[in-house]
């Protein structure tokens, strides 16, 4: 049986699952990204959450036949480095991850965009599974995504799905990137927050700040986000439907221009906002699509929160040089 290993890294937590070859998850762990130590600190967390995953699913590390890593920032997959991942404590540089990790681990490493290996996941093994083409977005700190045709994703020249960056209010709103308009600068939870701060400055009632305070949070978590919408708080039902109305937008827009099959909503706020979220997007959709008698499906990701840990896992081929050496050992 080939196990392999699957770390998705994000600028909150980092989480790690140990996989069979029937993408079984026998294992997982997960912990917050260290604040301090910088990427090296990063790393030794890395490896120590990949060891509880393991150690949960009763594997030794060793027997893995190689680990994948999902990382933000601009990640080289053939040097095994990560750049300029600025939701990361302390990661301006370049830091060569998969070297600092498979020292550790003792097996081979393999590094992948975060959003990129989640969409191939949910693809492959997930909602768009058997599905000619699909469009991912990732809902969270920022809206990521990816675009498949035919079961492999478009790269473009590198920087292909960017969906958080499409305009979707010219002189729009200001977004975390700079410009104005953009997909994220209404649905990304960063820019959300910044928006519920302005509004509970501005008097607007709302619990959001108060729940974050009582539960020790630093900051509007996705679980934050829907609890809001269950209890009907002024200030989240206000933003999420707002957010709502740019993903419909943007998704619809997408469509109009590629014609998919399939639309799957992941990331944080994906996830927690679930099938209900889905229905309303469909419908939100609706009038903005060219074609509206042939919508596309709209999924939740199926892999819920582990698309990205899974889909790093992947990044593992049975043929990679770890499991080829390990072969000749053995
Ligand atoms: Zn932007």
């Amino acid at each position: 049986m080939t196990l392999r290993g699957g770390i998705d890294l994000g600028g909150t937590k980092i989480l790690a699952v140990v996989v069979n070859d029937r993408h079984r998850v026998l294992g997982e762990a997960r912990r917050l990204t260290p604040t301090t130590g910088g990427p090296a600190g990063v790393a030794t967390a890395m490896v120590e959450t990949l060891r509880e995953a393991a150690s949960e699913g009763q594997v030794d590390p060793a027997r893995l036949s190689g680990v994948g890593v999902g990382s933000p920032g601009v990640v080289d997959g053939r040097r095994g480095t990560v750049a300029h991942a600025s939701n990361l404590p302390g990661w301006s540089g370049t830091f060569a991850l998969a070297k600092a990790l498979s020292s550790s681990l003792g097996v081979s490493v393999r590094l992948g965009n975060d959003v990129g290996v989640a969409v191939d996941a949910e693809s492959s093994i997930g909602a768009g599974k058997g599905r000619r083409s699909m469009l991912g977005v990732w809902w969270g700190t920022g809206v990521g995504g990816g675009v498949v045709f035919d079961g492999k994703r478009w790269l473009g020249r590198g920087a292909a799905g960017e969906i958080g960056h499409m305009v979707v209010h010219r002189d729009g709103a200001r977004c975390p990137c700079g410009r104005r308009g953009c997909l994220e600068a209404y649905a990304g939870r960063r820019a959300m927050e910044a928006e519920a701060r302005r509004l509970k400055k501005k008097g607007r009632p709302t619990k959001l700040f108060h729940w974050m305070k009582k539960e020790g949070l630093s900051h509007l978590t996705s679980g934050l986000w829907a609890r809001g919408v269950r209890k009907k708080d002024p200030i989240a039902v206000k933003l999420v439907s707002r957010a709502e109305a740019a993903l419909a937008a943007g998704i619809a827009s997408v469509v109009n221009l590629l014609d998919l099959e399939v639309v799957v909503i992941g990331g944080g706020m994906g996830s927690r906002m679930g099938f209900a979220f889905t229905e309303r997007l469909s419908l939100a959709m609706r009038p903005h699509l060219f074609v509206p008698e042939r919508p596309p499906l709209v999924r939740v990701a199926a892999l819920g929160d582990l698309a990205g840990a899974v889909g790093a896992s992947l990044l593992v081929t049975p043929t990679s040089k770890a499991s080829r050496k390990r072969d000749a050992l053995a």
